[in-house]
């Protein structure tokens, strides 16, 4: 007779190895962005909440948040250089540039949560955006030189802007 004060047992899920730990089916040399697939990192961040349960703090509305404030660590560690000085320590500087990649995958990955949270089809979205990208700024209208398309907010117009 099962006790019913007993906590149900987890029934193992169903489905191979590399569904239930995706992240783990690939080894760390094969970590590159040519072996790598959009739907390994979704998995990797499913699996991430699913083993502490925070499924629920990630939602859209959450994520919309959390990938504003990661996007402001990241600007902060440019924060007071000048351009010269940004390009010199993203070039040269090896603390820097760790920093400023584990800030840029603080990014990625709340967006790639975001995409889970909402069923977004990640390449199908970006495929469909550059689409309107394309059409908004034609390349025989825009080669070499930017300007936004609704309002023009340069002082001087033969100023060069920059996308
Ligand atoms: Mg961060």
């Amino acid at each position: 007779m099962p006790n019913p004060k007993r906590k149900p047992q987890k029934v193992a899920r169903r489905g191979n190895a590399r569904q239930n730990a995706p992240h783990r089916s690939i080894k760390p040399g094969d970590l590159r962005d040519d072996l790598v697939t959009i739907q390994w990192l979704r998995d990797l961040m499913r699996e991430f909440l699913r083993q502490r349960q925070w499924e629920k703090y990630h939602l859209p509305r959450n994520l919309a948040a959390s990938i504003s404030v990661e996007a402001g660590e990241l600007l902060e560690l440019f924060q007071w250089l000048t351009p010269e000085e940004a390009a010199a320590r993203c070039a040269n500087d090896p603390a820097f540039r760790q920093a400023v990649g584990e800030e840029l995958c603080d990014v990625m990955m709340y967006c790639i949560s975001l995409a889970n949270a909402m069923d977004f089809n990640i390449a199908q979205t970006i495929a469909a955006k550059m689409q309107k990208n394309h059409a908004k700024y034609p390349p025989e209208k825009f080669l070499g030189h930017y300007e936004r398309p609704l309002r023009n907010l340069t002082m001087n117009p033969t100023e060069e802007r920059r996308p």
